[in-house]
């Protein structure tokens, strides 16, 4: 049965950790995978979720099924967030939102509810994007095209570029857009500039995909939240993934979720009885911890206070390590200007590497990023940024 089964590729990223983990280099440094680490190298387990959890153990529950869709109060947080409580979409009841398995499962739901909606449309994904968004929607069975985005020479983005791909699209076309911390580049567009794609979408009649992987660790909550806003003033319909893998540094919990925004309450309703099929017949309903955490977070004033505190808290390490690389880059005798790095925004910088270069990183320096050049900045901390540097300027 299983003797023509050819083997597949390793993942790239998960390929550079086993790497990473076999280097005996003891200066070694992972800025391959998209985690953020505090100062002191380490995962955070956050205050508000040790709060939430501490609760739950003084009052354990039992672990019932959960709801298809999820747990209700999560659902109507992760509306809350991405919408605003009382913004017009959730109280005229026209959001139809499912708990998902990360942000990834959110995408997935979205990808298997369009196949059945709109099976010949063809999904364009941003040149470059996060890896699994082409694998993830060629696997729902769609074909996966690129629009332009990122300009190596001018190092930003080809926003002339992008907005032509999308002018080009056939009506129906499904576009996935970064909500903000552009993965892997870290430029995200200018909101006059999203006011552009905005009007193209709506022009040609292409369905918007928002992935919303970063909420909070570009500039805050409600700035990066703002791009839905626009969309929703644009009156159009379309789809959000979240994520609170980075933002609650729940990872391993898989707590993620889809939205979608349909014309009216009645459309919301056969929607999430659809997106609900697609759960049923996948892994038929969510896992509780993990939601039930956020849900408790997110719904009590005081927890919600702290989790915006040490979100701002990564967010603002994030930025000051982008400044510490800028001026190591420079004391370490860079003569290039690498002030780029502080225009970026989110988890990653685009160093403009090339994969030469990366290469040596790793097998010299034990310094581990992507070969397109792509490092993880909020891996960066006060005690590997000088080696770090260093490590950069030896093989530029
Ligand atoms: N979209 C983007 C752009 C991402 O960077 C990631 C995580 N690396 C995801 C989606 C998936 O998030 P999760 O880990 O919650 O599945």
């Amino acid at each position: 049965l299983f003797s023509s089964v050819e083997m597949a590729p390793r993942d790239p990223i998960l390929g550079l950790n086993e790497q990473f983990a076999a280097d005996t280099n003891p200066h070694k440094v992972n800025l391959g995978v998209g985690v953020y680490f505090d100062d002191n190298g380490k995962l955070p387990l956050l205050q508000c979720v040790q709060a939430a959890e501490k609760a739950m153990m003084d009052k354990p529950a039992a672990r019932g099924y959960l709801p298809i869709d999820g747990i209700a109060a999560y659902d109507n947080a992760v509306k809350g967030l991405v919408f605003g409580a009382d913004s017009e979409p959730v109280t005229s009841g026209r959001v139809a939102t499912v708990q998902a398995i990360g942000g990834t499962g959110g995408l997935k739901i979205g990808a298997d509810f369009l196949k059945k909606v709109s099976p010949s449309a063809t999904v364009l994904i941003s040149d470059p994007s996060w890896e699994n968004h082409r694998a993830l929607f060629t696997n729902a069975g769609f074909t996966v095209d690129t629009y332009a985005y990122y300009d190596a020479a001018t190092r930003g983005v080809n926003f002339d570029g992008m907005l032509a791909s999308l002018n080009a699209a056939a009506p129906g076309t499904i576009v996935v857009l970064h909500a903000c911390c552009h993965n892997p580049t870290g430029y995200d567009i200018t909101p006059a500039q999203w006011d552009q794609v905005i009007a193209a979408v709506k022009a040609k009649g292409l369905t918007p995909f928002l992935d919303m992987a970063y909420q909070g660790f570009g500039h805050g909550i409600a700035e990066d939240g703002a791009v839905i806003q626009k969309f929703v003033a644009a009156g159009l319909n379309f789809f959000v993934s979240t994520s609170f893998s980075k933002s609650f540094s729940l990872y391993g919990e898989r707590v993620g979720a889809l939205s979608v925004l349909c014309a009216d309450k009645e459309e919301a309703g056969r929607v999430l009885s659809q997106l609900k099929i697609v759960i049923r017949t996948n892994y038929s309903n969510p896992p509780t911890h993990g939601g039930a955490v956020v849900a408790a977070v997110l719904n009590n004033p005081e927890l919600r206070a702290l989790w915006e505190k040490e979100l701002g808290e990564m967010r603002v390490r994030i930025k000051a390590m982008r400044q510490k690389l800028v001026d190591g880059l420079k004391a370490a005798g860079v003569q290039q200007d690498m002030s780029f790095i502080t225009t970026q925004i989110g988890m990653f910088s685009y160093s403009g590497l090339s994969k030469d270069q990366m290469v040596r990183l790793r097998s010299e320096f034990g310094v581990y990023g992507t070969d397109t050049g792509r490092m993880c900045v909020a891996a960066l901390n006060s005690k590997n940024i000088d080696y770090v540097c260093q490590a950069i300027a030896k093989v530029m």
